[in-house]
């Protein structure tokens, strides 16, 4: 294929020398695919330039903002359009409880510019100091304290977006309108028809709780609110250039209450409680990610023969009523069998308890080179009745295949992590990886659940959607992206399937790597270490002074 050369008129870097497109070939998941070039334009109207030569061309485009997705949402075979650098970030505005932002600005970010003024911004994903609010509001992420205030969807006001032919259109809440953009003239002729059918049968996975996988068809139908189906399209139908979220009061006080269990079966009853019970935050830690914290030495927090544990979080206007709030889950959790409960009242010893679940990063991080933490089966919810037999299921299926694993997640969503350690030191890693990913997508699907809670689908997972989804669902879809993206621009591959995609392409710990430049090897293992994603990408290939690790 001839190397792409810049778009007439573009001004802002691009790049399709290897070293470039070597280093924004990887996300935070395992996937690796060689893009043909990287562009980082300067405004919209470069933006909107270079969409109306990639439809004329059909180029892909793929947006990204920190690379920190999972599932390969980041990155693809076409132009990376690199948005981590648009950040600008508007001041509060108090009285509407809003701000207006650049879809590069991290979302801890937003979160101190509206804590500066006694608000906070609710969706809070681990990632939250390194990814952007374009990236978020692109997966619909979630994090702990999603069970109570919901995913990023429910927080976008309005969402500035340039569409497939380069047009551009505020879409906001409470006011539809198409004008002349030719994208929402399409999909406004199939809409009502859309959201009629799915009123009667909506595209969702009956009892999960948390769902980023598919077109946010269902939020859409019964809000009417375009924004509802943009946000979670993981930049397949449009970019967002600009976004406005709301914000709400923090939270005067927190408590947490850290419960042992002899069973996932016992947790499972608990974390249901305490959801109905009006606390925060509840988050499962399983015996698999108990023991490595164990073997890392990370302090005891609970019984050795603990099967799981949950860490709740509550809030309360007053010290006395976080007090009140803690201890009624402290009972919930004695009711449904827990061996040790521990309540943390104060900041310090609420910290103390929260380390535990902050333990594993660094201890996996620290363990035999050859064992990788693979993130390919990351992100399943079931329905939570179902929760004890996925967590079953998947060390079952982990053990068949001779491999570790870690299981965490957000218990009061029934949403699971799970990380398989791989030891890419054996000579059969790849096949366990292909038959581990079967297996619990057929677990998934056999349960009804999703496999994408709060990630998206990205390229890992469009191409098992057929197997969680209905017919019905992705026939929607594809009319979806047909309306918004005829031409197949806008990160082809992402949410419908292209023919003879596959779920595991080429994986970052294939020996292939040692192919790679040697700058481009330096540079990704310097934003491995730096755990700073894209936005280093372009300036670490400007670092002349780096030798080779
Ligand atoms: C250590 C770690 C912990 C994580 N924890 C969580 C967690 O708790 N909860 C959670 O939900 N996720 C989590 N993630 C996943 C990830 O951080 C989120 O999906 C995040 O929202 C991605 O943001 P980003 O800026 O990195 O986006 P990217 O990875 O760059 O892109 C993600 C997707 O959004 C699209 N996109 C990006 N920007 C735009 C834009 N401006 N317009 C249109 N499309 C766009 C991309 O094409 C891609 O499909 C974690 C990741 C890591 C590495």
């Amino acid at each position: 294929m001839a190397t792409l050369t810049s778009p007439d008129g573009f001004r802002g870097v691009f790049r399709a020398d290897e070293d470039a497109r070597a280093v924004y070939s990887e996300a935070a998941g395992i996937a690796r695919v060689m893009p043909r070039a990287v562009a980082v334009p300067v405004d919209v109207d470069d933006l909107s330039a270079l969409a109306r030569w990639a439809s004329s061309t059909r180029t892909p485009l793929v947006p990204r903002g920190s690379g920190s997705s999972m599932p390969g949402g980041a990155i693809g075979d076409g132009v990376i359009v690199d948005l981590s650098r648009w950040r600008q970030l508007g001041d509060v505005n108090v009285a509407e409880r809003t701000i207006r932002v650049g879809p590069g600005v991290l979302r801890a970010e937003v979160d101190r510019a509206a804590r500066a003024v006694g608000l906070r911004f609710p969706p809070d994903p681990s990632s939250g100091a390194f990814c952007t609010i374009g990236g978020m509001a692109s997966t619909n992420a979630a994090g702990s304290h999603s069970m109570h205030f919901g995913a990023t969807r429910r927080w976008v006001r309005a969402l500035d977006c340039v569409f497939d032919d380069g047009s551009r259109a505020e879409i906001r809440r409470g006011s539809p309108r198409v004008g002349n953009v030719a994208a929402l003239k399409r999909f406004s002729a199939i809409s009502d028809r859309l959201i009629a059918t799915e009123l009667r049968t909506p595209s969702i996975h009956a009892g999960v709780i948390k769902d980023s996988s598919g077109y946010g068809l269902a939020a859409y139908a019964q809000s009417g609110e375009l924004v509802d189906l943009l946000v979670g399209s993981e930049g397949t139908l449009a970019f967002f250039v600009e976004l406005e979220l709301d914000l709400i009061p923090v939270a005067p006080v927190t408590s947490s209450v850290l419960g042992a269990f002899e069973s996932i079966e016992q947790a499972v009853v608990a974390a249901s409680r305490a959801r109905a019970a009006g606390a925060v935050a509840c988050e499962l830690l399983d015996r698999t990610f108990l023991d490595v914290a164990a073997s890392g030495g990370a302090p005891r927090q609970v019984p050795p023969d603990t099967e799981s544990a949950l860490l709740a979080e509550v809030e309360g206007d007053d010290r006395a009523s976080a007090e009140k709030s803690a201890h009624a889950i402290e009972e919930i959790f004695r009711d449904a069998g827990a061996t040790t409960v521990r309540i943390a009242l104060d900041e310090h010893t609420e910290t103390e308890l929260w380390e535990l679940r902050h333990a594993a990063s660094p201890i996996l991080a620290r363990l035999d080179p050859n064992l990788r933490s693979m993130q390919f089966v990351e992100d399943c919810a079931v329905p939570p009745d179902k929760l004890p037999d996925y967590v079953r299921g998947v060390r079952e299926i982990l053990a068949a295949n001779e491999t570790r694993g870690v299981i965490f997640g957000h218990a009061g969503d029934s949403h699971a992590h799970v990380n398989p350690l791989v030891d890419v030191g054996r000579a059969d890693w790849r096949e366990r990886v292909e038959r581990i990913l079967d297996g619990v997508t057929s677990l998934t699907s056999a349960l009804g659940g999703t496999l994408a809670g709060e990630h998206g689908d990205g390229r890992l997972r469009t191409p098992l959607m057929e197997r969680v989804w209905s017919g019905e669902a992705l026939e929607r879809f594809r009319e979806v992206k047909a309306a918004f993206d005829p031409k197949n621009v806008l990160n082809p591959g992402v949410k419908v399937v292209l023919s003879g995609e596959r779920a595991l392409g080429t994986i970052k710990y294939d020996p292939a790597l040692a192919a790679l430049p040697p700058r481009a090897r330096s540079a990704l293992a310097r934003v491995e270490r730096e755990r700073a994603y894209a936005r280093l990408r372009l300036d670490l290939l400007d670092d002349k002074t780096e030798s080779d690790p």
